[in-house]
């Protein structure tokens, strides 16, 4: 990739296409095709399919996506599996047609199996049922990674499907019927402090695990695969056991509870923190296994605690006070 190489970076008003559009701009590449979802509603073949053929990107982040937490997952199911499935088919179809040199697609660990054994590698795809509150979510994402795949395979493409863990950061979505855990905490601490609430209600037992990365360093690794040398690169893609499939962890993982523990303590809330068990825990633990990752030489680099300060600072500047 070089400096003015014609780079589409599909979702960037997005958390993860907003840090990857930073980290392009930090990084000096200066040619960069960015269309919002009114400008370009990437669910339409006939208006994807057009852009590509004015646009001609040679390198594609494919960070368009709808994604939610919980809850908006299991109770908008249709919305998840048709609005992915559309994006990303419109997208990587027309990468192919118009000769996109590379195209990375992101999805996220939840396309494995539910009792996956953890740490979870790449080739437990496929391998077991899916956990089922964001299952439609999950097939949408496994048929973008095939989809990749049999393009790869049959039309000699260079796609590669990277998947992160749980993300943060800069950007989150705070609103508490859509969003994940992370920003929900940040947000119900902050509101309970404010209001000098006595308790602070988190969904499920407190004892599911999750892995944590900051949005910076997932679009740090986003960086660093689309710009692997071609032999790394083509190794990847030629994968033995899980060809064109790569996990990008941090391997920071922490209980729910002990999650809400350090944002109470970020936010500086003094009450009480309660459980409800009527919301669900979905999958009990989800930790990937990014040893192929680490293997290439990337490794995260913002700390949990850090990070969760930095999330923190950006709502008190953009959602509780906006200037
Ligand atoms: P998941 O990783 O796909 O399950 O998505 P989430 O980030 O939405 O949820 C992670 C875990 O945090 C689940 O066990 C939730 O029940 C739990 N959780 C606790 N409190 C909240 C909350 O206020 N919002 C969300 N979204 N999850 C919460």
């Amino acid at each position: 990739m070089k400096r003015d190489s014609r780079i589409f970076v599909a979702g960037h008003r997005g958390m993860v296409g907003a840090a990857i559009v930073r980290k392009l701009g930090a990084a000096g590449f200066t040619n960069l095709i960015l269309r919002d979802s009114r400008q370009l509603d990437l669910r339409d073949q006939a208006a994807a399919t057009a852009f590509f053929a004015a646009e001609r990107p040679e390198y594609v982040f494919l960070a368009a996506a709808r994604v939610g937490g919980i809850i908006a997952n299991s109770t908008r199911k249709a919305e998840f599996i048709y609005d992915n499935l559309m994006i990303q088919t419109n997208i990587i179809h027309a990468a192919r047609q118009h000769g996109v040199a590379r195209l990375l697609f992101l999805g996220s660990t939840c396309i494995y199996p539910k009792f996956a054994p953890q740490p979870i590698k790449e080739e437990h795809l496929l391998t077991g049922p899916l956990e089922p509150t964001n299952d439609a979510y999950a097939i949408a994402k496994i048929a973008g990674i095939s989809m990749c795949r049999s393009y790869n395979q049959q039309y000699g493409t260079r796609f590669l499907s990277a998947m992160p863990n749980n993300l943060y950061g800069p950007g989150d979505n705070y609103d508490l019927t859509g969003s994940h855990v992370l920003p929900a905490l940040l947000r119900k601490f902050h509101e309970a402090k404010a209001a000098g609430a006595p308790t602070v209600t988190v969904w499920g037992t407190g004892t599911p695990l999750r892995e944590f990365m900051h949005v910076d360093d997932l679009a740090d690794a986003s960086l660093f695969l689309m710009t692997l040398d071609e032999a790394r690169y083509d190794d990847l893609l030629a994968h033995p056991e899980a060809p064109a499939l790569i996990n990008v962890g941090s391997g920071q993982e922490i209980s729910i509870g002990d999650l809400a523990r350090l944002v109470q303590q970020v936010t500086g809330y003094t009450g009480e923190i309660e459980f409800d068990r009527s919301k669900p825990d979905g999958t009990p633990r989800k930790l990937a296994d990014s040893s192929r990752l680490h293997a290439l030489g990337w490794h995260h680099r913002i700390s949990l605690e850090e990070g969760v300060r930095d999330a923190y600072g950006w709502f008190l500047d953009h959602v509780a006070a906006p200037s």
